[in-house]
């Protein structure tokens, strides 16, 4: 077994503490990834605190992971010992089913989740990026952009082909209008990606806080949904919205801002379920959809479609030991825009 040092929540809502545990040992077809850095996600903060039910402690968070390859099994093809490669939120799936044969593995209903999940020997627990070394079977591991600064890529593994996918199925381009809802992790990368497949992209923000940041990124318009006026002012203006958000909202007021068959795609998965008035979609026959991050195929395509873009994240590198604090800025939505962990900063010395 491969010794491992990271920061682990150890049950529901707890602070994340050094914690250091066990991976396998490589098998022929895997990868040992040296973690430079990991991005820190909403969905993470979800987890810890057991938002979604089914979490399981102790839990290495992280699925946003970089770094460079420090091993490779016998049989390994794809990669070598040095090459940047990354690894997003899931490390396998049954590899069977229709969804993995059509490139869709994230929709496999035996996928294996980078971390609260189980490895296919069904009992050991999958651990995320906040730590030191991953080891993960080379169909799974993506090649980063060669161009690009590693800890700016980071994001893209989660927040960015959580964008990318949806603005791709539902056909983000010129002369369509695409709507941004919240500008944290998933958003700010969204702008950038609309904004590239040349779409016209217009933000909508709790506040006008984030306006001029939002601007440098490629955004053409922004609003602050505190102002009641923007709902009158929009209403039946965009053919695509991608909601982010990751709490409640009245889903109504912002459906009514779709045009004919405009379709409202919610990536945000807050905690608690959401109304929906069927007049809401009725009446401009509108349709709500969901998306969840995307296939290894489509995900190495986002990468090399950012590489070529010169798309990369805004973000605010922090040491492990700030994780916490991290976790209190994203819910007060104190984020620019996505923080990412620089594991240099983890100490063997706190593990002993
Ligand atoms: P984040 O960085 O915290 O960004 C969320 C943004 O939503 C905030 O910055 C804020 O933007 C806005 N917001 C937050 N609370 C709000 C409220 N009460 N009312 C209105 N707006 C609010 O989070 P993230 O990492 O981008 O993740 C967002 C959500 O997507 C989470 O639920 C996460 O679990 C989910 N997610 C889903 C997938 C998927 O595959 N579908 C993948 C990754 C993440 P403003 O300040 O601009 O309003
Ligand atoms: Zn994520
Ligand atoms: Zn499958």
């Amino acid at each position: 077994m491969i010794h491992v040092i990271g920061y682990a929540a150890k049950e529901p809502k707890a602070l994340l503490v050094p914690f250091s545990f066990e991976r396998r040992d490589l098998l022929d077809y895997d990868i040992m990834i040296d973690i430079q850095y990991c991005g820190i996600c909403h969905t993470d903060i979800h987890q810890v605190n057991n938002g979604w039910e089914g979490s399981v402690y102790p839990m290495v968070p992280g699925h946003e992971i970089v770094g460079g390859v420090s091993q490779v099994g016998s049989k390994v093809k794809q990669f070598k010992v040095g090459d940047k490669v990354g690894v997003g939120c899931f490390v396998d799936s049954c590899r069977k089913c229709d969804p993995c044969h059509q490139g869709l593995e994230q929709y496999c209903k035996s996928i294996t989740y980078t971390y609260n999940g189980i490895e296919k020997d069904g009992k050991t627990l999958t651990q995320g990026g906040y730590s030191n070394t991953i080891i993960v079977n080379e169909n799974y591991v993506l090649r980063m952009p060669e161009n690009l600064n590693l800890e700016h890529t980071a994001p893209l593994l989660c927040a960015g082909i959580t964008l990318y996918s949806p603005l791709m199925k539902w056909k983000a381009g010129p002369g369509k209008k695409v709507a941004i809802i919240g500008l944290g992790g998933l958003g700010h990368i969204g702008i950038k990606i609309a904004h590239a497949l040349g779409a016209e992209v217009t933000v909508l923000s709790h506040s006008l806080k984030k306006q001029k940041d939002a601007k440098k990124m490629g955004a053409d318009n922004f609003y602050a949904t505190s102002d009641l006026k923007t709902f009158e002012k929009l209403e039946g203006y965009f053919d695509i919205m991608i909601n982010t958000v990751a709490s409640e909202l009245n889903i109504n007021q912002y459906l009514n801002l779709l045009k004919l068959d405009g379709t409202m795609v919610l990536v945000g998965i807050p905690e608690k379920d959401t109304q929906v008035n069927a007049f809401s979609l009725v009446k401009a026959r509108r349709n709500l959809a969901g998306s969840a991050i995307g296939g290894i195929g489509e995900t190495q395509e986002m990468l090399d479609f950012c590489s070529k873009h010169n798309i990369a994240c805004d973000v605010e590198l922090i040491p492990i030991q700030k994780v916490n604090e991290a976790y209190k800025r994203i819910l007060n939505s104190d984020v620019r825009y996505r923080f990412v962990i620089d594991l240099k900063s983890l100490d063997q010395k706190q593990l002993l």
